[in-house]
């Protein structure tokens, strides 16, 4: 019997049964039941090669949209390499396609919504002003909430070493899965389950970033922060929601309540 790979692995296609960019990157799936490594069997991914709509013109449209934020102030050299190579298109309904690149949230089923691209871009950028930088400058090991369609988590993957993403709603897990598996990433690691608790088997993080905001910050985050790492998350107080970064040092936890934003409630348990 032909042994199954490890995972993380690359899954080649070959060059007879599929086009080269299907060249599938194994995504680690993670269930509630192997969160703390139990389940040996991760489920198949399947490539998906959606049309993008915008032919080859999608990396111009999406220089254009780099180029409105650096106007906006946004000068984090890393954080623009990202948004460049992410095609966003990727991540929304064929409808929506046109809409991709213009700075604006969009939905994507469920119910929930993909951020403005500026608010993703600040908020990565502020994740990487915590202290915890490797000497490539990447962030080590990243924690996201609300994994949504992925299109956040594969701007992580551009500027940390690893990325476990939780999303509590299963069709949004699976819709990621498929979204990311026509991306070559092998250090994206989603993880079906309820964000509340954390990951406890792969912290300590040097940053975790929520797509969904309470008006309490949990535990358990605080817990898996590593010393000299950050949190950027919303944070609702008094009926509206601003962005809260709290920064673990050896001291103790340093606050900080920035501009208002707009995020989707942080709800618990799975759906
Ligand atoms: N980063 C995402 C944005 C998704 S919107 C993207 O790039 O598409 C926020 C997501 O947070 C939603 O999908 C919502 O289901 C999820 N969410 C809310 N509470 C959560 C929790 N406790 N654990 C995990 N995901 C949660």
């Amino acid at each position: 019997m032909k042994k199954r790979p490890a995972f993380p692995a690359r899954i080649d296609f070959g060059r007879d049964n599929a086009p080269p960019e299907v060249l599938l990157s194994a995504t680690k799936v993670m269930t509630p039941s192997n969160q703390r490594g139990m389940d040996k069997t991760p489920k198949p991914l399947v490539p998906q090669n959606k049309p993008s709509g915008l032919g080859l013109d999608s990396k111009a449209v999406r220089e254009r949209m780099v180029d409105k934020l650096i106007a906006q102030g946004l000068d984090d050299e890393m954080v623009l390499k990202a948004l460049r190579a992410v095609e966003r298109h990727r991540f929304v309904d064929t409808a929506l396609v046109n809409q991709a690149y213009e700075d604006t949230s969009l939905p994507i089923g469920l119910g929930q919504t993909i951020s403005k691209p500026n608010v993703v871009a600040r908020m990565i950028s502020l994740l990487r002003q915590g202290r915890n930088l490797l000497i490539t400058g990447k962030l080590n090991r990243v924690l996201e909430i609300g994994t949504g369609c992925g299109y956040q988590a594969a701007l992580l993957a551009e500027v940390s070493k690893e990325v476990y993403s939780i999303e509590r709603l299963k069709g949004l897990h699976e819709k990621a899965l498929s979204n990311l598996a026509q991306l070559s990433l092998q250090n994206v690691h989603l993880i079906f389950g309820d964000g509340m608790l954390g990951h406890p088997s792969a912290a300590p993080y040097s940053g975790i970033i929520s797509a969904a905001g309470g008006d309490t910050l949990p535990q358990a985050w605080i817990d898996q922060l590593d010393v000299g790492g950050r949190i950027v998350a919303p944070w609702a107080q008094d009926g509206s929601q601003s962005l809260l970064v709290i920064d673990k040092t050896n001291k103790g936890l340093e606050r900080q309540i920035l501009e208002p934003v707009h995020f989707v409630p942080l709800k618990s348990g799975i759906a």
